[in-house]
């Protein structure tokens, strides 16, 4: 499976943000950028790179470029995949960047976390990885199938019996579901009703600059 392979708090330090890539741990005060906000390495808290003072005077290509990078990043997809969504979006009738954040969101590992049945997208692409959930009633591993309105998730017979799931309902409970997902908590499923509204998706995102980022290459 493609996955990112630094150590996920170090993203956050270098975008300057906090990206909330490692679910409940974010929101306390073990999270590292709540002790260490400047960027990671040597020049971190005084460089002309990464340094979160320097990106005041940042050139439209570093935004472009942190933009592109910083969505990556929440949604852990490589540089490879994350440029065939992008062709994929100019490709769909309608907005372009608009596109790309209803794909970015329409990853299975992406909907998982969505319905609160894990607390990051990474966990979620380790539940998908190992099996445990069907999509229209087939088991499925691959975190980066795309769904589309109308289709079904379930949390796999098999693994219901396991610890984890048996717990999952009155964790879930407690974490809101977006409307364009639908949710049976009595039966650990979802669905998708529709494609998310741009108010729906991750509001830190910038598509635009995403957009400008592909189109000057
Ligand atoms: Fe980022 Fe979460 Fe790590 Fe904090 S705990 S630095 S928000 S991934």
């Amino acid at each position: 499976m493609a996955k990112t392979l630094s150590p996920v708090c170090k993203l956050c330090r270098r975008e300057g943000e906090k990206l909330y890539l490692k679910g409940e741990r974010c929101f306390t005060s073990k999270c590292a950028f709540e002790k260490r906000s400047f960027a990671p390495g040597q020049h971190g808290k005084t460089g002309s790179r990464g340094g979160n003072a320097s990106r005041t005077g940042q050139s439209d290509f570093s935004r472009q470029l942190r933009a592109k990078q910083k969505a990556r990043r929440i949604y852990g997809v490589l540089e490879r995949q994350f440029r065939r969504y992008y062709e994929t979006a100019i490709a769909r009738r309608g907005l372009t960047g608009l596109n790309l954040l209803q794909i970015l969101e329409s990853r299975l590992d992406n909907v998982v976390f969505r319905l609160g049945f894990a607390s990051s997208r990474s966990q979620a692409r380790m539940l998908v990885t190992h099996g445990h959930f069907t999509v229209n009633g087939r088991r499925t591993d691959v975190p980066s199938m795309l769904l589309k309105e109308g289709d079904e998730i379930a949390i796999r017979d098999g693994s219901s019996k396991l610890t984890y799931f048996k717990d999952l309902s009155a964790v879930a409970e407690k974490r809101a579901s977006p409307a364009w997902l639908s949710r049976d908590l009595k039966k650990m499923a979802g669905a998708v009703s529709r494609m998310p509204e741009r108010a729906e998706i991750e509001g830190a995102l910038n598509e635009q600059l995403i957009v400008e980022y592909y189109s000057r290459r």
